[in-house]
């Protein structure tokens, strides 16, 4: 655990976790805000929480109003209970961070029927999806009863600017600090990681298009650096989205590039390169990763017609453009252009 200032008020503290289980660290941060208010960014893991509540009285904290949540994944809501109790502090997520838990909560419990059903049961063995489901409402139970909900895409609250940048969840939040011109962007981008653009089964929710336009949104910002929840920090923002746009877009290739010229789920699953490896191989959990992101992808090619999809179990998907197409309506979003 260390604690370091990074800007005049902000101040960040690096957890790790106790086991190496990955994510082996995570960022948390506090702020200095108006009159000598102090605010926190996510809460580390739960077991972390004692020590940074330790590690926090020794800097002197005694109270803290606001506790902003970038996202309800465990690595970041695991301390929230005890910062509540101990500080005082009000915990703050975006609305849409609950309705993505209770959809995927109920998804689960109906034993993920619709699009993905076919592919579990033929490739996930019954053990891996019980896996699954236990960790994911494991962190769909953690939310408080007392939390107070951020709704809309931007919210100025005195020196900080809440942004609303969806694709990692549908919920996410970042922080920017108009003051040092620092932004904590929490999971939506990473210095030398990339991060899950995860499905959740709500009506009209296209994560990779949410994502792609979520960084366009924090690099009109003009942030100095930005912090994020794990790893070091990125000072060339603009370069480090031109690498996460290439990277999907050879996702979307790859996805595309299965379809000759149809096929289902578990087809656009195998032919991406995991980062971890082959799908068959990879964990339980890695394999939900791997699904939920293919889903991702493949929404993101339905929605702009590069693919159609026809009725049926499992469902079969059609190829209707080449990857230059694919390509150019990656310029566009890049670009800022819209694209339907
Ligand atoms: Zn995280």
């Amino acid at each position: 655990m260390s604690l370091r200032d990074v800007s005049d008020h902000v101040t960040q503290v690096q957890l790790e976790h106790p086991q190496g289980k990955y994510p082996v660290s995570v960022n948390v941060y506090l702020l200095s805000v108006d009159e000598g208010h102090q605010i926190m960014i996510d809460s580390g893991f739960r077991s972390t929480s004692d020590d940074l509540i330790n590690l926090l009285k020794a800097e002197g904290v005694r109270e803290i109003t606001d506790l902003i949540i970038t996202h309800a994944h465990p690595d970041h809501t695991g301390g929230m209970e005890s910062v509540q109790r101990v500080f005082g502090a009000r915990a703050h997520v975006h609305e849409r961070e609950l309705l993505g838990l209770r959809s995927i909560g109920s998804f689960l419990d109906a034993g993920a029927e619709g699009i993905i059903s076919p592919v579990l049961s033929n490739h996930i063995r019954r053990t891996e999806f019980d896996e699954i489901k236990a960790m994911i409402l494991g962190y769909v139970r953690i939310m408080p009863e007392t939390i107070y909900l951020i709704s809309g895409h931007r919210r100025d609250l005195g020196c900080l600017t809440l942004l609303h940048t969806p694709g990692h969840t549908p919920g996410h939040t970042a922080v920017f600090d108009k003051r040092d011109k620092v932004l904590i962007s929490g999971d939506l981008i990473l210095a030398d990681d990339t991060s899950n653009v995860a499905f959740y089964p709500i009506q009209g929710y296209d994560p990779l298009l949410s994502y792609l336009e979520s960084m366009r949104v924090v690099e009109g910002l003009g942030s100095r650096c930005v912090y994020t929840s794990h790893g070091d920090p990125i000072t060339n923002l603009s370069e480090r989205i031109d690498q996460q746009f290439l990277h999907h877009q050879r996702r979307l290739l790859e996805a595309i590039g299965s379809l000759q010229p149809r096929g289902t789920l578990i087809d656009v699953v195998r032919n991406i390169s995991w980062s971890k490896g082959r799908f068959d191989e990879l964990s339980a959990i890695d394999k939900w990763l791997a699904i939920s992101e293919a889903i991702s992808h493949v929404i993101f090619l339905e929605n702009r017609g590069l693919i159609v999809r026809s009725s049926g179990s499992p469902l079969v998907y059609e190829r209707r453009a080449d990857e230059n197409r694919v390509r150019e309506v990656m310029r566009a979003i890049r670009r800022g252009s819209s694209v339907t």
